[in-house]
């Protein structure tokens, strides 16, 4: 089984803790040190008991505080090389790192695979991460312009998904924001809309699927509201547990299991 939680989602910060077979992971460590320590302890979780440090890109809503993270509890990072060196911690002299290619599985690590899942995004080499576990199948997926086939097959027969519903195109569009970053938010480089996110999860729910969680809202762009509804609109009738998460607090300690090896074994 996989137990998971987004500690924060959002521009401001981004962190999830992901618990397999007793081990605990962070994947992005975006907010301040302090709050993502609070955030652990929060659901129950004694921040030196993590594992491993997973990054997905230098934006600083993931990394924020990863530097002083690895320090002051001292675990090992895992990343690709390219972002280890655009994210500046190259320069910090991290004790443990671990290199992962884009579109290579880091296999066998605590009992776990973990798939970097190349995204469309304009940092240097930004991944998703698929999580193996047990017959389990997880998926980290935001900060993505578009989904790419490989995003599509990798999300089929996902357990549970994190997925980016980051903004609604007329809202952003009629935003305070500069017309650049618009344009930049909106590209292929940029970020998933409610309805991409929508039209990419009607190709890939399935009866696999448990838990969806929707990720990386823009505070000024979108409302978990709008996001529901658009995502509601196309998994309609399926028994799933659908989550908005929150930049200002962590989502409960989520559970997923494998419902469909039970379901393939009856
Ligand atoms: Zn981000
Ligand atoms: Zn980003």
């Amino acid at each position: 089984m996989i137990e998971f939680s987004i500690l924060g989602s959002g521009s401001r910060g981004n962190a999830t803790l992901v618990r397999v077979n007793g081990h605990s992971f962070l994947f992005d460590c975006g907010l301040s040190c302090k709050q993502v320590e609070l955030r652990l302890e929060a659901i129950g979780v004694d921040p030196s008991s993590i594992d491993a440090l997973f990054l997905s890109h230098e934006h600083t809503d993931h990394i924020r505080s990863a530097h002083t993270f690895l320090k002051k509890y001292n675990v090992p990072l895992v990343t690709t090389e390219k972002t280890y060196i655009a994210g500046g911690l190259k320069d910090k002299k991290i004790n443990q790192v671990e290199f992962v290619k884009s579109g290579k599985v880091f296999s066998q690590f605590k009992g776990v695979d973990v798939f970097f899942l190349p995204l469309s995004h304009d940092a240097a080499d930004p991944v998703g991460f698929v999580i193996y576990s047990g017959g389990i199948k997880f998926a980290i997926v935001t900060d993505l312009g578009f989904a790419t086939e490989l995003v599509v097959q990798e999300l089929k027969q996902c357990n549970g998904i994190i997925i980016e519903a980051n903004h609604d195109p007329q809202m952003l569009k009629l935003s305070s924001y500069p017309w650049e970053i618009k344009q930049r938010i909106a590209s292929r480089m940029g970020h998933l809309s409610n309805g991409d996110c929508a039209r990419l999860l009607e190709r890939v729910v399935s009866d696999a699927t448990e838990s969806i969680v929707l990720a990386h809202l823009s505070e000024e762009n979108n409302n978990p509201d709008i996001a529901l509804m658009n995502v509601m609109r196309v998994i309609k009738g399926l028994p799933l547990n659908i989550y908005v998460a929150s930049q200002h607090k962590p989502t409960p300690l989520f559970l997923v299991d494998s419902v469909s090896d039970i379901k393939e074994n009856v």
